[in-house]
């Protein structure tokens, strides 16, 4: 069986930059295709299951929390430290694009598409040595990741004047269409009917997401010399293959900085998988013990979130064993756990604000609970020799012996014997300073010892590290044009979101600043559609 279909702009790929690219283009008038190789369901892609943080510059909401930010900061900030050399050109360009214009195209615009932002902003990334966020711009969109999807693909809809948009489902791209060598459409499959489906377009628009959506891509693509893993944990779209990547670079697109990740150190297994290896990424506990194997505190420098996840990747990737131990106690857990996503996070995700507070404020023994009992990877024991014996009965070995587990809490708690004006120890240091900023002290227990009376059950944690986002794609120039070997954009094609890097094939460079993905597909995404309506994608008519 075969279909063939027309409109003025195809877009490939139905997550949130694909969707934004569609909303702009039939706003000014465009027939659009969106063809996705997902269930209708899961429309909208990874933004569906994000937090939806994000970095933005220069907001109100830092103005009303003094915070004096200006593009100039940030982009210092961001070059610093995604380490972006001379020779990364299109991606410094970008940078400056987004801490440009994060406050109007990304901030302004999503206000004026009925979203809000929760009125505290967030102190993430902040560098080992202060090489980081200098200031707090993590925003935080109030209903997570999930209200800010459904409310774009509910405005794709109503830009839809009549008849323009063609939404496919369950549709996977599988050749791109040449005429004289130019892109002219696409050849799908309909993977519930098996009906072969041809789209023809005067522009072709790439979303398709990122490289590193399977582990053997992730594996051939890892930087050479970094420490990796023998096992690790997917937490990027299963779709996203890097097929379409290479069908470009086959046509003369350019894949750049395909070994920078965005992945995370500490990732449990989904306890109720959406596929094959799929995997949940804590925020892990500032206040918990991170330990090797043998249940020895890792260090000399011992490891802290919220400071740097690249170097703190690379840190858990070179531990003899491919995964390490979180050591704590039940009250540092119902302050300071957290899981990223929207499935977690349903009191900011279902707009429930005085559970909210109260979790915040008394402790949310519910998520503990719930990872306790749905987790086999979540430990719980009032001794730590019982913990020791449950850490083995899970690796499957007996590497925790019961007294060093012991020595290892000791040795912490031993800071605490001549109290506060004497610690001497690099993460507690750490903590008390993320505690000077209000909403981390809300989320940060004061340092106390690991066996304070009625701190306890004592837990273990087990994480391993987790794949999530491409930092590398398709070179593109500041209008989202799909870029060829000499620089020079490919006709009528254009490439956004994760497919391109969030902007020039790798506009973070080797760190992000955090939260800096969802606004990169919304700024990539309205470039394009700008440039699309505008007729500067040299469009074949
Ligand atoms: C749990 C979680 C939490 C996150 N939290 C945040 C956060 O707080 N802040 C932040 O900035 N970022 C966050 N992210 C990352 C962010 O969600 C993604 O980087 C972003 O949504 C990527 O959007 P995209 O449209 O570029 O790609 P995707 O969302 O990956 O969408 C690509 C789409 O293309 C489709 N596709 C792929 N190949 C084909 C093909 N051949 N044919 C047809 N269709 C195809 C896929 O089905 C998919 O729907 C999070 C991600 C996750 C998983």
């Amino acid at each position: 069986m075969q279909k063939a279909i027309q409109s003025d702009v195809l877009v490939i790929g139905g997550g949130l930059a694909g969707i934004v690219t569609a909303i702009e283009c039939l706003r000014a008038g465009k027939s659009v295709i969106l063809v996705d190789r997902d269930t209708p369901e899961r429309l909208g892609g990874l933004a569906l299951w994000a937090f939806g943080g994000m970095a933005l510059v220069d907001t109100p909401v830092q103005r009303r929390m003094k915070l004096k930010d200006s593009p100039e900061i940030a982009l210092k900030d961001w070059l610093r430290y995604g380490e972006l050399g001379e020779q990364d050109v299109l991606p410094r360009k970008w940078a400056s694009y987004y801490v440009e214009h994060s406050r109007e195209q990304v901030y302004d615009w999503l206000t004026e598409c009925g979203l809000s932002f929760m009125p505290a902003v967030n102190w993430v990334e902040r560098g080992m040595q202060g090489n980081g966020n200098t200031l707090p711009r993590y925003h935080v969109v109030w209903g997570t990741g999930q209200r800010l999807t459904l409310r774009m693909i509910e405005l794709m809809r109503q830009a839809d004047s009549g008849n323009c948009l063609t939404v496919l489902s369950n549709h996977e791209v599988l050749e791109l269409e040449l005429t004289h060598g130019v892109v002219v459409g696409a050849n799908a499959i309909n993977h519930a009917t098996g009906e072969n489906v041809q789209m023809a377009a005067q522009t072709v628009v790439l979303a398709m997401g990122g490289i590193n959506g399977s582990l053997e891509q992730t594996r051939a693509n890892w930087v050479k010399g970094r420490p990796m893993p023998t096992t690790m944990l997917n937490g990027a779209h299963p779709y996203a293959s890097g097929k379409l990547h290479h069908l470009v670079a086959g046509l003369g697109g350019q894949i750049t900085h395909a070994g920078e990740m965005w992945n995370y150190a500490a990732g449990v297994p989904h306890p109720k998988p959406h596929f094959e290896g799929h995997g949940l990424s804590l925020i892990p506990c500032k206040s918990a013990l991170w330990l090797n194997h043998r249940g020895e505190r890792i260090g000399p420098e011992p490891l802290v979130v919220g400071f740097d996840t690249h170097t703190l990747c690379q840190r858990v990737a070179a531990q003899e064993k491919p995964y390490v131990w979180h050591l704590l106690n039940w009250r540092i857990a119902i302050k300071e756990l957290a899981l990223s996503g929207a499935e977690h996070n349903q009191r900011i995700r279902d707009h429930q604000t005085l559970m909210f507070l109260k979790e915040t404020l008394l402790g949310n023994h519910r998520l503990v609970k719930q990872m306790v009992c749905e987790s086999r990877h979540f430990l719980v024991d009032d001794t730590l020799a019982g913990l020791a014996a449950k850490m083995n009965a899970l690796a499957g070995t007996n590497d925790v012996r019961a007294d060093v587990l012991q020595k290892t809490a000791d040795a912490f708690d031993a800071n605490f014997v001549l109290g506060d004006r004497l610690y001497n120890d690099e993460q507690i240091r750490r903590i008390e300073h993320a505690r000077h900023w209000g909403p981390d002290k809300m989320r940060t227990c004061k340092p106390a010892p690991l066996q304070a009376r009625g701190a306890g059950p004592f837990m273990a944690i087990q994480t391993q590290l987790i794949t999530r986002k491409s930092l590398g794609g398709l070179q593109t120039d500041l209008q989202s044009r799909v870029l060829d070997a000499r620089g020079q954009a490919m006709e009528g094609l254009y490439c956004v979101g994760e497919a391109a890097g969030f902007g020039g094939g790798g506009a973070c460079g080797k760190r992000s600043l955090e939260g800096t993905f969802l606004p990169g597909c919304i700024l990539t995404a309205r470039s394009a559609a700008r440039s699309i309506v505008a007729g500067r994608g040299l469009s074949h008519a």
